[in-house]
């Protein structure tokens, strides 16, 4: 079965604002073994809305439609779909009925434009709308069915999952479920993973497992197709495993887990307190940490000393570890770490200090140059990495290597 995605609005053509339903509709559809071969996006504009429908009656089996639901003028869906269809639009009783109770629930009063929400072409099938007044439109025109959802996400997502599948399934024998399973890691390069695990990232492969990296962070994917979603897990399974087996404490998380949430979690399973004291990063490892809900049980707070003077005079870095070895040495970050911890009476702390440019690097300490350190009970460690030159992409990776410290430190020793 042969997919085609199009997109109705001027915010999307005109490049204001991103289509991020078409990327969502076509990862859903290839889930369920729909291939989407054409996406389209299109303007609010009559005949460029019916040249996009026809063009997509004609070339395609399955056309999923999202935008120009609305009451306004510029909502076209409904007209083009009817005339494309080749039949009148009718009126929907029960929709209009619930467009006047959504009013009635805001306690306001219906604009007349909205009834236009409860006219369909004849033949359709309503797809309910849970959260807003525009209900969708299920339609056979031709050979092709069409399927239009509400531009908005929040809106068109949970029709999608809740209805539109579910159809989808009754109605057409769908090719192979495709399920993904993303396993990630910290700690090692994209290419020194992948040497790891031998063949398993070559092309052609099945499953096949792809490598991509994002902010020193390296994600596996593994994909499968099977006749169903079990099946299809089965599959993953062996090389789930095997990549577990070879890549043992480099792996955090699963699926949408980011390093912060794991170790968040982490600290507060094994309820250990922690502190933080920042120089380049200016607080973003204290932000990543309060991401998760329930930190306060271990985060006690943190320190964001930029300048030399507040390192000296809030953390008790010592002013001539400062002019001996400067703001961004082993010296410094051990002091912070050291002192944090002191101070805040924390079980852990972790302190970086580095230089996120793109000015004040010298040959010595260069650009992209980080330290970070780590206190615990019976010592302090400090790590230094070195990166590019890129200021955003350097702090991001910084707070990254401070929270993995933090994780190592957890897993191989109660703190
Ligand atoms: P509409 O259903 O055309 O009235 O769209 C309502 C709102 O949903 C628009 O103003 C956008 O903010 C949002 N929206 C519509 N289409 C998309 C899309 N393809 N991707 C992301 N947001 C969208
Ligand atoms: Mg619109």
């Amino acid at each position: 079965m042969k997919a085609e995605v199009v997109s109705i609005g001027s915010e999307l053509s005109s490049g204001v604002r991103l289509d991020t339903n078409g990327q969502w509709l076509a990862a859903q559809l290839a889930q369920i073994g729909v291939d989407v071969i054409y996406h389209s996006t299109v303007a609010d504009d009559l005949p460029a809305n019916l040249d996009v429908f026809r063009h997509a009656q004609s070339r395609a089996d399955l056309v999923l439609v999202t935008g120009g639901l609305g009451p306004t003028k510029d909502d076209l869906t409904r007209e083009v779909l009817a005339e494309v269809a080749g039949v009148p639009l009718e009126f929907h009783e029960p929709s209009l009925q619930w467009i006047e109770s959504i009013f009635k629930m805001f306690n306001r009063p219906m604009p007349e434009r909205n009834r236009v929400q409860a006219m369909f072409p004849v033949g359709s099938e309503v797809i309910t709308n849970p959260n807003g007044t525009a209900p969708g439109i299920w339609l056979m025109a031709g050979n092709a069915c069409f399927v239009c959802l509400p531009g908005v996400p929040r809106e068109m997502k949970p029709m999608f999952t809740d209805w539109v599948v579910p159809r989808l399934r009754q109605e057409f024998s769908l090719g192979e479920v495709i399920v993904h399973r993303t396993i990630r890691c910290f700690g090692a390069g994209e290419s020194q993973i992948e040497e790891m695990l031998g063949d398993l990232t070559k092309r052609g492969r099945q499953p096949e497992v792809g490598i991509t990296a994002s902010e020193a962070t390296i994600s596996l994917r593994v994909t499968a197709k099977g006749a169903n979603p079990e099946q299809a897990q089965q599959l993953i399974e062996p090389d789930a495993r095997f990549i577990y087996e070879k890549l043992g404490e480099l792996i955090f998380g699963e699926d949408d887990v980011e390093l912060h949430h794991a170790v968040a979690k982490a600290l507060i399973k094994k309820n250990v307190t922690i502190s933080t004291a920042e120089s380049c990063t200016g607080g973003m490892l204290g932000q990543m940490l309060t991401d998760t809900p329930g930190i306060s049980q271990v985060y006690l707070g943190g320190y964001v000393t930029y300048s030399n003077d507040l390192k000296i005079n809030l953390l008790g870095v010592p002013a001539d570890i400062l002019s001996r070895h400067g703001a961004v040495s082993e010296e410094c970050a051990a002091a912070m770490a050291k002192n944090c911890r002191e101070r805040t009476g924390s079980d852990l702390a972790v302190s970086i200090t580095g230089i996120a440019g793109p000015d004040g690097g010298t040959p010595e300490k260069p650009v992209g140059l980080v330290y970070v350190g780590l206190a615990s009970s019976s010592e302090v460690k400090v790590r230094n990495f070195k990166w590019g030159n890129d200021r955003k992409s350097t702090r991001v990776r910084a707070a990254k290597m401070a929270l993995n410290l933090v994780r190592l430190q957890l897993l191989r020793q109660d703190c």
